[in-house]
């Protein structure tokens, strides 16, 4: 079966790093959702609490109670609650929804400033206030989302200057934060209450040397092991519609994993691994080949490798990675 190691050295690092920027651990907010951006929720959660991080963002509910004692403060992007908590918060991310919320609940206003996906609009907010206070609810925060932190061009600027003059009509006692890695690490002063920072920690931002110089180290790496080898002779293919054919005569040997366990197919024929070894053919379900007969192949040790090679982020390459695959902490 395929094996992901974690870094904890290396996640460490980065959370070195985010403290130097946020210059608060209190002002860390990890973002966990999506089973930590692949890397394994109760792994990262349990990582993140040792090294003394006190707040965690995450997507649902469940996700919400698997990583409840392992924090002082959740925030839950989109998720209704059936309970009031005193430690989980819940995104308001649509005015329609306020009443759906039982009385009690700690809640944070989403509010979109130009992501123009979900948030209550600029011209909304009198009316939110009003329906939060309404339905009885606790509202601790009011917050943003980037559409454009990791680029030069783009609406970076004018989302700030809304969420700006937003914070000053806004009611006394309040919370703001609208940072996400990319915005953490472009502004030179960070001043809001949290960072909601992801792929930071995992070592995998991003970002141009006009917005930013600091290293991030990738936590993750992803390992598979052979099934079984056999010399090619000159002409042989290799895979599904024999779309590899060798030009010598050359070892190749098939390893047990696949596009079921999230190697994205779009990787057939054209991947190579950082140990400079050649994927031979198309990814098929369970069983990939390369040309090597290693017992066990480091498949990727940095997902931005694999994200330039799949034309995509290394977001997807990450979370891709099903949860059924074993996570060892090293
Ligand atoms: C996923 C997410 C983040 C984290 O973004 P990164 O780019 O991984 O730091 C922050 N805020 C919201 C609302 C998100 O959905």
């Amino acid at each position: 079966m395929p094996r992901i190691e974690l870094s904890k050295k290396n996640f460490f690092y980065n959370l070195d790093e985010i403290k130097k920027q946020t210059k608060s651990i209190n002002k860390i907010a990890l973002v966990l959702k999506d089973n930590a951006y692949g890397h394994g929720l109760i792994e990262i959660a349990k990582l993140a609490n040792e090294y003394g991080v006190k707040k965690a963002v995450v997507r649902s509910d469940k996700e919400a109670s698997e990583v409840e004692e392992y924090f002082d403060y959740i925030l839950v992007l989109s998720d209704i609650p059936t309970i009031v908590s005193k430690k989980i918060h819940y995104t308001i991310n649509d005015i329609n929804n306020i009443h759906k919320f039982p009385i009690g609940s700690l809640v944070e206003l989403k509010v979109d400033t130009g992501m123009g996906r979900n948030g209550i609009s600029l011209s909304e907010l009198d009316i939110a206030y009003e329906s939060i206070e309404k339905q009885g609810l606790k509202l601790k925060a009011i917050f943003t989302h980037h559409a454009c932190a990791d680029e030069l061009d783009g609406i970076y600027e004018e989302q700030k200057k809304s969420f700006l003059q937003l914070k000053q009509k806004a009611p006394k006692g309040l919370k703001f934060h609208s940072c996400n890695s990319a915005a953490l690490f472009r502004e030179d002063d960070f001043d809001e209450d949290m960072a909601r920072v992801g792929i930071a920690a995992y070592g995998c931002l991003e970002l141009s040397h006009e917005l930013s110089d600091v290293i991030f180290k990738p936590v993750l790496s992803l390992y598979s092991t052979k099934i079984s080898t056999r010399t090619l002779k000159k002409g042989e293919s290799v895979g599904y519609s024999a779309s590899y054919r060798s030009k010598n005569e050359e070892s190749v040997s098939n390893y047990d994993i696949g596009y079921s366990d999230g190697f994205l197919r779009v990787l057939s024929n054209s991947y190579e691994t950082p140990d400079k070894i050649k994927i031979a053919g198309r990814i098929s379900m369970d069983n990939s080949s390369f040309l090597c007969n290693k017992e066990e192949l480091l498949i990727f040790k940095d997902a931005r490798e694999v994200a330039k090679c799949a034309k995509t982020i290394s977001y997807e390459i990450l979370t891709s990675l099903k949860s059924y695959i074993k996570r060892e902490v090293v």
